[in-house]
């Protein structure tokens, strides 16, 4: 790869970091060979794109198994947060169909169309959001960990949300669909409006007329902004 200039984006063609991204996702899934990594890809000459990852040493091909080089870990995972970051946005604050942003996402993943910079504004706005709206991990970035926020974010944890306050729910993480689908019974879906009662010793919100009481883990699953 070319050494970069102020201002200029890494160039890569698409098809490599559509393989970077299939790597780091079958690995997810618990697998790392390379049958399956060119099976069902729309990707044409897969076996060449490979190669050409192997040359820029981005991962290293052993036997049957497809592996990260950390030099890859670092480009496939800025891939997959640039991924599942704007998949939450066009899901959620968009509210786009979903082959609507399962699309865009796709070509807002690579790294000449939206800067470092552009993403840690996105991920701060959305309030530093643990996954994509599939239920899998977005990788931290600097922004995530970094102590003082220096932009309000637009959305955050309702367990950070203020008492009495009233808030609209974003979006929601939880692990399990049953969770989900029980909280939905309550009215609590994105779209909803929520207010908290009361903190401590548990939580108390109000959604719609109701009042439920909620554990403190289900709170952290459910994102909001400020109405
Ligand atoms: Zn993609
Ligand atoms: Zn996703
Ligand atoms: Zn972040």
């Amino acid at each position: 790869m070319k050494s970069l200039k102020c201002g200029e984006a890494v160039t890569r063609p698409h098809e490599m970091d559509e393989l970077l991204e299939r790597v780091w996702t079958q690995r997810e899934q618990g697998y790392e060979n390379r049958s399956s990594l060119l099976e069902n890809t729309p990707i044409e000459e897969g076996e060449r794109w490979l190669q050409a990852l192997a040359n820029e040493k981005l991962i290293r091909i052993q036997g049957e198994n497809v592996l990260l080089t950390p030099a890859g870990e670092k480009e496939a995972s800025a891939i997959i947060r640039r991924h599942r970051l704007a998949e939450r946005l066009f899901a959620d604050v968009l509210k786009t169909s979903e082959a609507v942003w399962e699309r865009e996402a796709c070509e807002l993943e690579h790294p000449a169309v939206l800067t470092e910079e552009a993403v840690s504004a996105v991920c701060s706005f959305l309030g530093h959001p643990p996954t994509c709206p599939h239920g899998r991990p977005i990788p931290h970035g600097p922004c995530c960990s970094e102590f003082k926020r220096d932009i309000a974010p637009f959305v955050i944890p309702l367990s950070e949300a203020s008492v009495a306050d009233h808030y609209k729910i974003v979006f929601m993480t939880p692990e399990n669909h049953r969770r989900l689908d029980r909280l939905a019974v309550l009215g609590i879906m994105p779209g909803g409006l929520i207010r908290i009662h009361q903190k401590k010793p548990s939580y108390v919100i109000q959604c719609g007329e109701t009042d439920v009481a909620l554990d403190a883990e289900v709170v952290r699953d459910i994102y909001v902004k400020k109405v």
